[in-house]
C-alpha cells in the first residue's frame, strides 16, 4: 500500500482509442497490449516515482483491494512499472563507475528479462568464462563478452598471429604479426576493462591434452577451434563438460565466419554433441563431395591450403549472434534463447535453423 511506484524508464505508453494501452519496450521492441477502462489510464497516468499506491487510488477514490494489487502486480511481473526503492537498494551492487558504464546495457535488463538488472550485471561480472580458439569467432566473442563485463577470462589457442588474421579479426592489428593470439586478445580485453583477469595457454588442444585443469576453473566454456576439426574437439569439450554440469556454445569450425549462429549445449536440457554428431552423420551419409581437380586438388585441401572466402562482416554475425545467446543465457540461466545451429542464407536474409533434438537412446544424454 505504502509502497512506491514508478514506470520503467524503457517503456514507451500508447493509448488506443478509449479502452486500450499499449506498453512498448523501446530496448527490446516487445509490445504488450491491454484493454483498459478510463481509471486505469488515469491510474497509470497518475504514477510519477514519488506517490504511494495508497495516495494513487484514494486520488482516483478506488478502493486498494486484491484486483488492483493482482494488476500491479501484473506490470510489475512485466517490468513495465518498477519499485524505486528496490532499484536503489539492488543498485547498490554495482560500483558508480560500472552504474555508468553499463547504462545502456541495464536499461536492456530491465526492458528484457524479470529480475533485478543490477543483479544479472553483478553475476556477468562473476563468471569465469573458458574460451578455446582465439580466431576471428573466438576473439570477437571474447572482446563482446568484455564489453558486456565478464572480467574472468581464461584463453586457449595454439595459433600466432599472421597477415591474414588482420583481415579477418577485429582485435589484431599489423603491430601484432607474430605474437600469439591468445597475448594480443588479453591486452585486447585489458584494454576494454583493466579489472578483467587473464589466464593464457598458447597451447594446442589435442586428444591428449588434459583438459580439466581449465574446466575445473570454468563456469562456462566455449569451442571456436578451427583445428583439429572442431567435430572431434566439441566431441571431447563436450562429453567432458557434460559430466561436470557446463554449459558449452560451439561457434567457430564449420565455416562459422559465413554467417553460422552456433550452438548452446546445456547437460540435460538441450541436445548434447553426440546428439548433433548423431544428427550430423546420418544427415551426411549421402554427401560425398568430389574435389574440382581444375581448382583445387586434395592434396591442396587437406593441408588446408584452400580457405572459404568470406567477408570480416560475416564473422561479426556469427560473434554477435553468438555473445547475444551466451549474456541471455548467463544471466537468466535459461537455454531457451538458443534455437541450436542455424546459418544466414543470403538470399533472402532467413536463419535456417537445423532440427536436432535430444535422441531418447544418446548414450550420454538419453533416458538411462
Ligand atoms: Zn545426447
Amino acid at each position: 500500500m505504502d509502497t512506491i511506484l514508478s514506470i520503467n524508464p524503457s517503456v514507451d505508453i500508447y493509448k488506443i482509442g478509449d479502452d486500450q494501452l499499449e506498453f512498448y519496450f523501446i530496448s527490446t521492441r516487445r509490445r504488450i497490449t491491454i484493454d483498459v477502462s478510463p481509471v486505469v489510464i488515469s491510474f497509470i497516468n497518475n504514477i510519477d516515482g514519488e506517490t504511494t499506491i495508497r495516495s494513487l487510488c484514494a486520488d482516483l477514490d478506488i478502493e486498494v483491494d486484491k484486483e488492483v494489487l493482482n494488476f500491479i502486480g501484473y506490470l510489475l511481473q512485466n517490468k513495465i512499472l518498477l519499485i524505486p526503492a528496490e532499484e536503489e537498494r539492488n543498485k547498490k551492487i554495482l560500483s558508480n563507475d560500472d552504474l555508468d558504464r553499463y547504462d545502456r546495457q541495464l536499461n536492456y535488463f530491465n526492458s528484457m528479462f524479470e529480475n533485478s538488472a543490477y543483479q544479472y550485471q553483478d553475476k556477468l561480472q562473476n563468471t569465469k568464462v573458458l574460451i578455446f580458439g582465439a580466431g576471428a569467432i573466438g576473439s570477437g566473442i571474447a572482446m563482446q563478452l568484455a564489453m558486456a563485463g565478464i572480467r574472468h577470462f581464461i584463453l586457449v589457442d595454439k595459433d600466432v598471429i599472421s597477415e591474414d588474421s588482420v583481415e579477418r579479426h577485429f582485435c589484431f592489428r599489423k603491430r601484432d604479426i607474430g605474437e600469439p593470439k591468445v597475448e594480443s586478445l588479453k591486452r585486447v580485453l585489458l584494454s576494454i576493462d583493466s579489472k578483467i583477469e587473464c589466464q593464457t595457454y598458447y597451447s594446442i588442444v589435442d586428444y591428449n591434452t588434459d583438459i580439466d585443469i581449465w574446466l575445473e576453473n570454468a563456469d562456462f566454456v566455449l569451442n571456436t577451434m578451427d583445428e583439429p576439426y572442431i567435430g572431434y574437439t566439441s566431441m571431447k569439450l563436450g562429453r567432458k563438460c557434460y559430466k561436470r554440469n557446463l554449459p558449452l556454445y560451439v561457434g567457430g569450425g564449420f565455416d562459422a565466419h559465413l554467417m553460422s549462429t552456433g550452438e548452446l549445449i546445456v547437460p540435460n536440457v538441450t541436445p548434447c554433441v553426440d546428439c548433433y554428431t548423431a544428427y550430423f552423420t546420418e544427415s551426411l551419409k549421402d554427401w560425398k563431395p568430389k574435389y574440382n581437380v581444375d581448382a583445387i586438388t586434395e592434396k591442396e585441401y587437406n593441408d588446408n591450403i584452400f580457405e572459404v572466402g568470406g567477408l570480416s562482416s560475416m564473422s561479426l554475425f556469427s560473434i554477435s549472434y553468438a555473445t547475444i545467446v551466451i549474456i541471455n543465457y548467463l544471466i537468466t540461466g535459461d537455454a531457451k534463447f538458443s534455437k541450436g545451429r542455424g546459418e544466414l542464407l543470403f538470399d533472402n536474409l532467413c536463419i535456417n535453423y537445423l532440427n536436432v533434438s535430444r535422441n531418447p537412446n544418446c548414450k550420454i544424454c538419453g533416458k538411462k
